[in-house]
């Protein structure tokens, strides 16, 4: 191939805020068969919000008070949501000790004596089985889109929160635009499968949900058949998926992690920037042969 070309495609995608490191990564983008999206903070805004809070003893304030300080020193962006509310409630903080994450799962720690853990309601079936929990509560917040999270209380249920995190405006003109380009798009979740389909019937994209980290690994490379595989994130929590794609890509300003993992990096916050790389690639490969 010719390095002029490379060289200029890579610098007319610098222009435009389109970060390509190195020419192999921008030849590969442009064959891509699938990409495979992060949900949050990739499609979404990253943000969520409590909106609904069920205390199955009674007292809303108090199970506020509990997850907040289980979630207390955490950057995942449940806990900062939880953090939030219980901040804007004037919900004074618990003294807790022993905090612990569970990646994909729960947080945990022990408050007031309890071992108290937040997480999703498959963590909680795990501790505390089917029969106690309130799934037609859970149900129905996870069809409107929302995540709920169980409040455990030495493995009982205390309580649910849903929190709302609100799909990205330009998340549902990039999949289109990847679509016109004949690119299939994948988004991988953590989240369980109500939620994470309900947020992608008003994207358009295609959803992998319950994955624990390690399984969004192995759908990246079930992704791969016949042509390379991107993956999309905002490089929080993310990082290995990057790694495991054939072209990883760093959204949304992106941590140092991201940009030292991924391939490319879009510097403009917008899920359309993946289509502008492939088109890129397509042109800049045109050009060559
Ligand atoms: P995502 O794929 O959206 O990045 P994660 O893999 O981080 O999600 O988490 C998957 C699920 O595990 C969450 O939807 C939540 O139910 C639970 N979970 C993970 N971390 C926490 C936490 N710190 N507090 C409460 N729940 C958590
Ligand atoms: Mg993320």
């Amino acid at each position: 191939s010719t390095p002029a070309a490379i060289t200029s495609g890579i610098a007319a995608g610098a222009r435009r805020g389109l970060l390509i490191k190195g020419g192999a990564a921008l030849e590969t983008i442009g064959r891509v068969g699938a990409i495979a999206f992060d949900k949050t903070g990739t499609l979404t805004q990253g943000r969520p919000q409590v909106t609904d809070l069920v205390s199955l003893t009674g007292n809303e304030r108090s199970l506020l008070g509990m997850a907040a300080a289980v979630e207390n020193g955490s950057s995942h962006p449940i806990a900062r949501a939880i953090l939030d509310r219980a901040a804007s409630d004037g919900i004074p903080l618990r003294p807790a000790r022993g905090q612990k994450a569970l990646p994909g799962r729960a947080a945990q720690a022990v408050v007031g004596g309890k071992l108290i853990e937040v997480g999703s309601p498959r963590h909680a079936v795990e501790s505390c089985g089917p029969g106690n929990l309130p799934a037609d509560r859970i149900t129905t917040l996870e069809d409107e889109g929302k995540t709920v999270v169980v409040v455990l209380a030495d493995t009982q249920p205390v309580g649910l929160m849903a929190l709302r995190d609100e799909p990205r405006p330009d998340a549902l003109r990039g999949i289109a635009a990847l679509r016109q380009l004949g690119v299939r798009s994948v988004m991988l979740t953590g989240d369980n499968a109500r939620t994470g389909q309900a947020i992608g019937r008003k994207l358009g994209i295609e959803v992998k949900a319950d994955l624990l980290p390690e399984n969004k690994l192995s759908e990246i490379a079930a992704l791969k058949v016949g042509a390379p595989v991107a993956m999309v994130g905002d490089g929080i929590n993310d990082g290995p998926a990057l790694a495991a794609a054939d072209v990883g890509i760093a959204m949304g300003g992106g941590t140092d992690v991201a940009l030292e993992t991924a391939d490319a990096a879009l510097l403009g916050n917008r899920v359309e920037g993946v289509a502008d790389l492939i088109a890129l690639s397509r042109a800049t490969m045109t050009n060559i042969h």
